[in-house]
């Protein structure tokens, strides 16, 4: 670069994986000096990634790798400090003007706050912009300035308050600087599992990277998108959902690319676009609330008598509690790093209610397990299954584990994929295979307690449990 005469310019990609509509890759791509594109793995972040959503970033970083190539690109990898990296990319290459895309964690916050705050008195240019949701929290205010506690009433300002401009293109080409700059090999990461390999069998399920979010969107657009407000609590159906969460965690799409091709699509359910404004309310929760995943929003939780067995807990996290739409949910997670959002209100229901398990028990396990885990939507979502977040499920509403399953996987489907020991089974018993006359489990080949177990806990006592310790949490 030092041939050229133009200080380079660096964008810092975080959970912005992509080329299109990527705001500060835009703005600097525009500005027409070498780009120096750089991804750090941050010594100093506020939560460790789980193991799932390690495996994710490995495969969004290696695509990412290959299409900033393919523009005559580099990405350059590195770890350590955020802070320290960017002043060692400075040092080596005089870059003079810093961008980066927003982010909403308060650590994070913190972080790009204290680098924005010193390398502005050393006179760089530095930029953050808004590519991750279509509102910033702080754009939907109450009338009386604070942020809204509700959803219904915050996408409706939300809506109000915001027009969503056209999509950024991608870069035609990555001029970046001439010398290749030091950069780390992914794999020494080790951000894949290795013995034993559970990552390559996840991504049987899935294919990471810009191009697939991309596809994804289009296919799930081109049809079922239409039914979408009834087929979305259909576990049994592969095509009801649009299964971009784990693309939109790591930004390899943004909300804006599917608010727009949304839009314009005659059959778009509106049901759909308000999902995408339940993600934009977790942001605004995370904002206002930094402390979202450890903490109960709603302090009343505090004196909650949770009394879980860690046995039972794990044989929620196995699959294995006898109840078979869990069951099913749970393995489904462990075995792919998705879950359907209908199960795993049930499979959180069941835990923190028929298991008395405090919720922070299930974050934890979903922000390990999900490919996706998002940092306010896995917290958000737990603490509304709770009662204990911002527009809640009320703690008394109790799924039930049975009757879920024969609603909404009513030929037992998802659970014979699942749960293939009950797959014999037939659908009057399936969600409730301890109904089933001797004879019946007998020629299905099950044995309760051994080729299956038994329920770990009774439904109706559980329930009880539940709501006594929900009232006792109150008086
Ligand atoms: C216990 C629990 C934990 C969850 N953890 C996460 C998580 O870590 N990451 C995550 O993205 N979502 C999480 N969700 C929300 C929701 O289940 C997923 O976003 C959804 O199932 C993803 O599948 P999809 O992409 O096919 O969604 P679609 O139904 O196709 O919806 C499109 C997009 O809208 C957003 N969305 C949909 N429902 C919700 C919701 N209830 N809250 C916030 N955003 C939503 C997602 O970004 C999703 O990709 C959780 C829900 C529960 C009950």
């Amino acid at each position: 670069m030092a041939e050229t005469n133009i200080n380079p310019v660096i964008i810092w990609l975080r959970r912005d994986l992509r080329l299109a509509d990527n705001p500060a890759l835009h703005v600097a791509a525009q500005s027409g000096k070498p780009l120096i594109l750089i991804y750090i793995d941050e010594a100093n972040k506020g939560r460790e990634l789980g193991g799932a959503a390690e495996v994710w970033l490995h495969h969004s970083l290696s695509a990412l790798t290959a299409s900033i190539e393919e523009k005559g690109g580099q990405l350059i990898l590195r770890r350590g400090k955020a802070a320290d990296i960017l002043d060692d990319i400075i040092d080596e290459t005089g870059a003079d003007e810093v961008h980066w895309n927003r982010r909403y964690e308060g650590w994070a916050r913190d972080i790009d706050e204290a680098i924005k705050t010193d390398l502005k008195s050393r006179g760089l240019k530095v930029e953050s912009h808004k590519a991750n949701l279509l509102t910033e929290p702080w754009e939907v205010e109450t009338k009386t300035g604070g942020f809204y506690k509700v959803f219904t009433p915050f996408w409706r300002a939300a809506k109000a308050s915001f027009t969503v401009a056209t999509d950024l293109p991608a870069p035609e080409t990555l001029d970046c600087a001439e010398a290749k700059l030091a950069s780390d090999d992914l794999a020494d990461w080790t951000l894949l599992p290795r013995s034993p390999d559970w990552g390559s069998k996840m991504m049987q399920a899935h294919t990471p990277g810009e191009a697939a979010a991309m596809s994804r969107l289009k296919s799930f657009l081109d049809g079922p998108v239409e039914d979408y407000a009834v087929q979305r609590d259909r576990p049994d159906d592969e095509t009801g959902t649009s299964k971009l969460s784990p693309h939109l965690a790591f930004g390899e799409i943004s909300p804006r690319q599917i608010w727009n091709a949304a839009k314009d699509n005659d059959y778009t359910s509106d049901k759909f676009l308000t999902e995408i404004g339940w993600r934009e309310f977790s942001y605004t929760l995370l904002f206002y609330n930094p402390d979202l995943a450890s903490q109960n929003y709603k302090p009343a939780f505090d004196n909650f008598p949770w009394d879980s067995d860690a046995k039972k807990v794990e044989a929620w996290r196995r699959g294995q509690t006898g109840y078979p739409f869990v069951d099913a949910g749970m393995r489904e997670l462990w075995q792919t790093g998705w879950q359907h959002n209908r199960v795993r209100m049930v499979c959180a229901s069941f835990l923190i209610k028929h298991l008395l398990t405090d919720w922070r028990v299930g974050e934890a396990w979903y922000w390990d397990t999900l490919l996706e885990a998002d940092p306010a939507s896995n917290a958000a979502s737990w603490q509304w299954v709770a009662g204990s977040g911002a527009d809640a499920s009320p703690y008394f509403r109790i799924f039930n584990p049975f009757t879920q399953g024969e609603k909404f996987d009513p030929n037992g489907d998802y659970v014979r994929k699942y749960v293939p020991e009950l797959a014999k089974l037939p659908k009057k018993y399936i969600h409730q295979p301890w109904t089933a006359p001797g004879l019946t489990l007998l020629e299905a080949g099950i044995k309760l307690g051994e080729t299956y177990p038994h329920p770990v806990v009774d439904h109706k006592t559980a329930r009880e449990r539940a709501l006594a310790g929900y009232k006792a949490s109150r008086e």
